[in-house]
């Protein structure tokens, strides 16, 4: 059996490829979310031809959403020939911006040495493009496969998902008993299972203080000196602390194996945007945003009153020190369990094709796999995709075209061994 479906993924090769270009040629840059529509149609006529029940389902109402910036997703469903579990492939459509340093058109698809260009080459399309030619081949093998398949192209992921899988969660999609396993596409590398991705916590600092004239700022009160004092916390006590919290998550790269935290952005007294020189005024307002990225050791409340306590401690120690705290964003980590069944099969599968062991990694950013766990409440979910993480929003990325066809092998295999239960 998988002798006969890696063989028939092989003759698939230029399909694969040719799937791939087509994808990178609908430019669906987010934002402001561009030819969303374009994109799930083309994924749901080509499944359409193949027997699968289409549905299209716009995120009405998410950011971003409008009559001229749709946020469409497609969901493919086709059945099998009797009872057995769902198997869910989820990409996500949307590209990030081009940028600057490009050696190659970034929506042409370009071929060339054994590798396919362009913006969402490996982030995500050619995953997209594995998935779906995984499955067909699949299908062709085994028409009589048990259970059903679904397959779904979702919009936004490079902005927080809201009109993509976590819309689609809150309409039942992402749930048993519609669904059991979900694999999500993104570039991984051929050889890795990603289990989850560690919790973010985004929160605005605001200082205060009293405008006066420059010339006397004794008359006024500046908040930028007081914003100096919380940065000089975060130096002496809040960075070393941070970097005593190792995590057992297998966090890749090495570096975000502990918790992080970046400073988002600063901004305090007179704006920018002016010509000519600036007045003379002592600054009564600097605002800090803090992206905060935390550990499954760690929870979502300790990690808040470790800045709130730094900020109440300046409050009692430090003259006229006033500040305001705004939370904008947060999500918890998430790691799927390594005995869960996708997990075996899709590791099982990267031992068979490639010949080496499955690593296991750990996502230091999110991805879309938070709106299933959170949401959907189903915990059988992994990334594993074609494409070298690194290579995602840079220019000039590209996927391998035998990564493609590996990893296309393991989907196919993956999905066979979880349709039936038959899981090493
Ligand atoms: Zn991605």
């Amino acid at each position: 059996m998988r002798d006969a479906l890696f063989a028939r993924i092989e003759e698939k090769t230029d399909d694969l490829v040719d799937l791939t270009r087509k994808l990178i040629q609908i430019p669906t840059i987010n934002p402001p979310g561009e030819d969303y529509v374009g994109c799930a149609q083309y994924i749901g006529e080509r499944l359409r031809g193949r027997g699968f029940d289409i549905a299209y389902v716009r995120g009405e109402g998410t950011p971003g959403d409008s009559d001229r910036f749709p946020r469409m997703n497609v969901v493919a469903r086709r059945e099998g020939a009797g009872p057995g579990s769902c198997v869910h492939f989820n990409g996500h459509i949307d590209v990030v911006e081009v940028g600057h340093g490009w050696t190659v058109d970034p929506f042409a698809g370009v071929v060339k040495d054994g590798k396919v260009f362009g913006r969402g080459a490996c982030d995500m399309k050619g995953g997209i493009a594995a998935s779906i030619v995984a499955v067909e081949a699949l299908m062709e093998i085994r028409p009589d496969f048990p259970g059903a398949i679904e397959i779904s192209g979702t919009v936004d992921e490079e902005s927080g998902g809201y009109g993509g899988v976590a819309y689609l969660a809150k309409e039942g999609y992402f749930s048993k008993p519609r669904v059991d396993h979900v694999i999500i596409p993104e570039p991984l590398n051929v050889d890795r299972v990603c289990l989850g991705h560690r919790g973010v916590w985004w929160a605005e600092i605001e200082t205060h203080g009293r405008i006066a004239h420059g010339s006397m700022p004794f008359l006024g009160d500046s908040a930028i000196r007081h914003m100096a004092a919380v940065m000089e916390r975060f130096e002496h006590d809040l960075y070393p602390h941070l970097a005593t919290k190792r995590t057992d998550m297998p966090v890749v790269p090495e570096g975000a194996r502990q918790s992080t935290m970046n400073i988002n952005s600063i901004h305090g007294g007179l704006s920018e945007d002016f010509d000519g020189l600036p007045s003379a005024v002592v600054a009564d307002s600097c605002r800090l945003v803090v992206d905060r990225r935390y550990l499954i050791e760690e929870t979502y409340e300790e990690v808040r009153d470790e800045v709130v306590d730094l900020l109440e401690k300046l409050k009692h120690n430090r003259q006229d020190f006033r500040y305001d705290l705004k939370e904008l964003w947060s999500v918890p980590p998430t790691m799927t369990d390594k005995a869960a069944a996708v997990v075996r099969a899709v590791a099982g599968e990267i031992e068979a094709v490639l010949g080496r062991p499955a690593e296991y990694v750990i996502s230091p950013g999110t991805y879309d796999q938070k709106h299933v766990a959170r949401i959907g409440h189903l915990k059988d979910c992994i990334a594993y995709g074609p494409g070298i993480l690194d290579l995602a929003h840079q220019p000039d990325e590209y996927v391998g075209i035998d990564d493609l066809v590996a990893s296309t092998k393991v989907m196919a295999a993956s999905a066979w061994a979880l349709l039936t239960g038959e899981v090493a």
